[in-house]
């Protein structure tokens, strides 16, 4: 069951990019600007999570936990800071405002849901990866599948480590080049099934 989780975060492009990663991995994502309207939609929903910046215009990440810890109807709803300002003593300032937890930035796409479904149930979290399904005991040993070879080329390296990160848990090998010299070199070594 895919959790519902709501972003609140001013910065556009750290926006997108959680909204992403948490969407390819089949969770419904709610992105907002603001404390003001990230309380207005946690009133409304029925959220599994809440991500909050703690820097935000007008209402601090600070104000929106406490007032999200106040309400007996949302206090349930675990709340992890996502912060730039990872330094030694903010992790106590974070926990003590009422944070379950923090993520710092910048965010590291290749970690990123996995760090944000620690703080889901079990049944809430994307299907098990690298696990392949057991086999019946008297069978014989199946040859391991092997998943199709996907070169990615891109000259953005922040393009190419999302896609990495989307497909390598799903088993795909993933080559990357950043150019075609560097794609052609690699499509001749990794003959791959997609480009
Ligand atoms: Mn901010």
């Amino acid at each position: 069951m895919p959790a519902r989780v709501l972003i609140i975060e001013d910065n556009q492009d750290n926006l997108e990019l959680m909204a992403y990663l948490l969407a390819a991995f089949g969770h419904e994502t709610l992105g907002v600007p603001g404390g003001e309207e990230g309380l207005a939609a946690a009133a409304r929903g029925s959220l599994d999570l809440i991500l909050c910046d703690i820097q935000l215009p007008a209402m601090s990440g600070y104000e929106v936990v406490r007032q999200i810890k106040g309400d007996p109807r949302l206090q349930r709803v675990p709340v992890v800071a996502v912060t730039a300002y990872a330094m030694v003593g903010d992790r106590d300032k974070i926990m003590s405002a009422g944070f379950d937890g923090y993520l710092a930035k910048p965010i590291i796409p290749e970690k990123f849901i996995e760090q944000v479904e620690a703080f889901l149930p079990a049944g809430q979290r994307s299907a098990p990866r690298e696990i392949p399904p057991s086999a019946p005991a008297e069978a014989a040993p199946l040859p391991r599948m092997k998943r199709a070879t996907i070169l990615l080329v891109d000259d953005s390296p922040a393009n190419l480590s999302v896609a990495r990160s989307i497909l390598e848990p799903f088993g795909y090998d993933v080559p990357i080049a950043g150019g075609v010299e560097e794609a052609l070199r690699s499509a001749r070594q990794t003959r791959p099934d997609l480009v």
